[in-house]
């Protein structure tokens, strides 16, 4: 099978040295294995996407050394298939669609009990208010959020979600990684916004899956979010790459690099005269 990556960035701030290590990584390692290198633009959340982003990171990837296969996929122009993805878990009874705002969630959650974790990888775990005792039946709703009844998920497995990491999670995790416990651990998440259609997790899926994504090279900040991914691929039926998670570039704080960071952008340094091989030896690379 052909080594086949991405980068994945979404256009909502200038790309900064983080965002190069991992494109660098990512194009390095496909290169090595004389494979397939893809750019995809994460332009699902319309509302902070621009196109002078876009325009701007393809810039910078190529002023870097980097060249992709084109057509470029966009997310924004692959809804209805993100749809088809939803309707295939609406018809099995695993989603059901939630209208509390994340203030609601602060209240509900904000009496946890004890031993119940507060946090997953998508932020605080879902109390679960919406979440119906049967499947609902009927249209699937186009006009609220739609929630993943974990629970009911990780009965339609027969095995729990398991990925192989080659790289490292945040805590040296390695090797075969098996998640237990996710109704408790990362709850209900969210996989149809009602301003965006589709969520992050259930996008990247899809679009892994479409592009035959065989190593999903990524920083370690999507380490816990791997899971989700996993277990959607085993609920749609899809093949499942294999994941290799890099560590995170840091300010001299420790603090990890944000799109705000605008001192530390890629463009920034190129118009302070810095060369492609600079930002290399920057980042270690
Ligand atoms: N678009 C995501 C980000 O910029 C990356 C998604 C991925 O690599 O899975 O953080």
């Amino acid at each position: 099978m052909t080594f086949c990556t991405r980068f994945a960035p979404s256009p909502t701030g200038p790309l900064h040295l983080g965002h190069a290590f991992s494109a660098i990584t990512a194009y390095d390692m496909a290169m090595a294995a004389s494979g397939i290198f893809h750019l995809r633009i994460d332009d699902i959340d319309q509302s902070r996407s621009r196109p002078a982003w876009e325009a701007q990171i393809f810039d910078d990837l190529h002023w870097l050394g980097l060249n992709w296969l084109t057509p470029v996929l966009r997310q924004s122009e692959r809804l209805p298939r993100y749809r088809d993805g939803l309707l295939r878990l609406w018809d099995m009874g695993l989603l059901y669609p939630c209208s509390c705002t994340r203030a609601d969630i602060r209240a509900a959650a904000s009496a946890p009990q004890e031993g119940v974790a507060l946090h997953g990888p998508d932020g605080l775990i879902y109390p679960g208010t919406c979440r119906p005792a049967t499947p609902p039946v009927g249209p699937m709703p186009t006009d609220s959020a739609l929630r993943l009844d974990m629970a009911r998920a990780l009965d339609r497995l027969s095995t729990p979600p398991t990925f192989t990491e080659t790289g490292e999670g945040p805590n040296g995790e390695t090797g075969l990684i098996t998640s237990q416990n996710m109704a408790q651990t990362v709850g209900d998440v969210v996989l149809a916004r009602r301003e965006m259609g589709a969520s992050y997790h259930l996008s990247v899926v899809i679009d892994d899956a479409d592009q035959r994504i065989t190593h999903v090279i990524r920083g370690q900040d999507l380490f816990e979010a791997t899971q989700i991914h996993v277990l959607l691929q085993g609920l749609l039926a899809l093949p499942s790459p294999l994941y290799h998670h890099h560590g995170l570039i840091r300010d001299e704080t420790g603090k990890r690099l944000a799109k705000r960071d605008d001192a530390r952008a890629i463009a920034t340094y190129r118009s302070e005269g810095a060369s492609p091989d600079d930002i290399r030896r920057m980042i270690g690379l």
